[in-house]
């Protein structure tokens, strides 16, 4: 299991274009286990992956995207606050003038 960091997660479609297809595994080594394969063709360079590998990358890609966003909306927060406490001082600053004239 060396690329399930960087591996891609589910293949959608092939290199080919075609979309790709669920198939189930009749080998005695992996039986019922289930695999993407492409719509077309089946060959080299056309894709070939096993199911639970492919969701095993998803979930990890899934993750690292969720942190991500979460890190955003804590920064977007803090932006939002600062620009909560400008706006205040600007309508102080605002007031001041109106009270003057
Ligand atoms: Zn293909």
């Amino acid at each position: 299991m060396d690329n399930h960091i960087e591996g891609g997660g589910i293949p959608r479609k092939c290199e080919c274009g075609a979309p790709t297809i669920i198939l189930e595994s009749k080998t005695a080594q992996n039986p019922g286990r289930r695999f993407y394969r492409c719509g077309e063709i089946y060959g080299p360079n056309h894709v070939f992956k096993w199911l639970d590998e492919a969701h095993h990358e998803e979930l990890g890609i899934l993750r690292s995207q969720q942190a991500m966003i979460a890190k955003d909306l804590a920064e977007i927060k803090t932006e939002i606050g600062e620009l909560k406490k400008d706006i205040g001082e600007i309508i102080e600053v605002l007031e001041s003038f109106r009270s003057k004239f």
